[in-house]
């Protein structure tokens, strides 16, 4: 049977960036465990799909001191220096400055495939990649934990790392039990141009059937770079989102341009477009005897205030850091320091991105009334600006400091 100190179920983004992590700060061996073909082409694997996502401040910073350079891709990353969140039809709305909070930019937007290409670690003597297989089971004993594998073979590890997404059975045979709110929504996602540069604007605008979200992002459609990119999260109810999938390009271009408004000019170009049922996902604990669970493994959150990937990037930094000079990276000790430096952080993104769900995902009255009051008071009052752009950018108070 083949050993390792630390096994890794899924190559994913939080997979990919924990190996690299792990074999960057800590002396361990490590496995890393995909069903797909991740040697061959990882970059046309699920994890690292069509999805433009906006990584916060806090991890840029984390992913440029692992060597991640978001500049030097082949679609490079976009800096958010503004945003501006409004509520179709109402008053209500509010304008962030990066410089106004001392920070350059409030974070970067990228392809997910983009940052896969430089997550994946290169082939190392204590570095193993198998892929194409699933593991099917897991048992646990005192000192390790057996894996059995879809090919029939068996590995044993000291430490267990599940960053599978939620979709292995493994966790729930191991005693992680997993809630699911299916917000019943579906996010359409497609990249677009407009007629007006985007000037590093995002915007996130509430309209009547749910969020939708607008990144600034330089190779927008058809690798252009004109500066009028973007990339579209339209969150909508599922039959709703159903029924976008079937419209002719003109008819998608028409209803979405009434939904972002004229702000940045008429829609010029439209991409493919991908949709992806919504729901809040997590797990009970992120711990049990010698295993961990990480990232959207741990909790799948709406996309709402693009939180997933920078909460899962948390995991694996606080992850890394709690490995580091361990011997027995699965001793109890090490994973209940883990999940307590967790617990904070973890419960108020969670509750940060399901409460705006629920505020501007709703049509009554009262609570329109309070959203758009909230957003005007946020336009004026410091105070409030500050506290949501630290939680977003992943500087809030529940956050630790990062340790590398
Ligand atoms: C529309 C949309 C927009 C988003 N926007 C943002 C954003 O702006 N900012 C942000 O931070 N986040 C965003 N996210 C969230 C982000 O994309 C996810 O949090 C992140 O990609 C999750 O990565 P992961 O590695 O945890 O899981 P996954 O990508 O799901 O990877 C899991 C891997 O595990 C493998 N696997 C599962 N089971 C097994 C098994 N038994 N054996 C072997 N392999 C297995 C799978 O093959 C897969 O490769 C967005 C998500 C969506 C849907």
């Amino acid at each position: 049977m083949d050993t390792t100190d630390i096994l890794i179920v899924g190559g994913g983004a939080v997979g990919c960036t924990l190996a690299t992590g792990l074999l960057q700060s800590t002396g361990h061996s490590v496995t890393l465990v995909d069903a797909n073909a991740l040697q061959q082409d990882h970059l046309s694997t699920p994890g690292f799909d069509a999805r433009v996502i906006a990584l916060a401040r806090r991890t840029v910073e984390a992913l440029s001191e692992m060597g991640v350079d978001l500049s030097n891709t082949a679609w490079p990353a976009t800096p958010i220096e503004h945003i501006v969140v409004s509520d179709r039809g109402f008053l209500g709305k509010t304008h962030l400055h990066a410089s106004e909070h001392q920070l350059d930019s409030f974070g970067q937007v990228v392809s997910i495939q983009a940052l896969g290409a430089q997550v994946l670690p290169k082939a190392q003597p204590r570095f193993a990649l198998v892929d194409e297989v699933t593991v099917i089971s897991a048992t646990q004993t005192k000192d390790s934990v057996v894996v059995t594998l879809s090919n029939g073979k068996q590995i044993c590890t000291q430490l267990l790392v599940l960053a599978d997404g939620g979709r292995s059975p493994v966790s729930g045979a191991l005693g992680f039990s997993r809630t699911q709110h299916d917000y019943g929504q579906t996010a359409i996602i497609t990249n677009i141009q407009m007629s007006q540069p985007h000037n590093n604007w995002a915007h996130e605008r509430f309209t009547e059937h749910g969020p939708l979200a607008l990144l600034p992002f330089a190779t927008a459609v058809g690798n252009d770079d004109s500066g009028a990119g973007y990339s579209v999260v339209w969150t909508l109810p599922h039959d709703t989102a159903e029924n976008t999938l079937v419209w002719n390009e003109s008819e998608f271009a028409k209803q979405l341009q009434q939904a972002i408004g004229y702000r940045h000019g008429h829609i010029v170009k439209v991409g493919e477009r991908h949709a992806y049922p919504l729901s809040l996902q997590q797990t009970d604990d992120c711990v049990r005897h010698r295993t961990v669970v990480v990232g959207n493994g741990a909790q799948a959150l709406h996309p709402i205030a693009g939180q997933g990937f920078n909460l899962g990037l948390r995991d694996v930094m606080d992850l890394v850091s709690a490995l580091k000079a361990q011997t027995d990276p699965g001793a109890f000790s090490v994973l209940n320091h883990y999940r307590q430096q967790r617990a904070a952080d973890k419960a108020a993104t969670i509750q940060l991105t399901d409460g705006l769900v629920t505020v501007f995902s709703n049509h009554h009255w009262p609570l329109v009334v309070g959203r758009n009051l909230g957003l005007l008071a946020m336009d004026y009052c410091d105070g409030l600006a500050k506290q949501f752009v630290r939680q977003t950018t992943g500087f809030g108070p529940a956050t630790r400091p990062l340790q590398n």
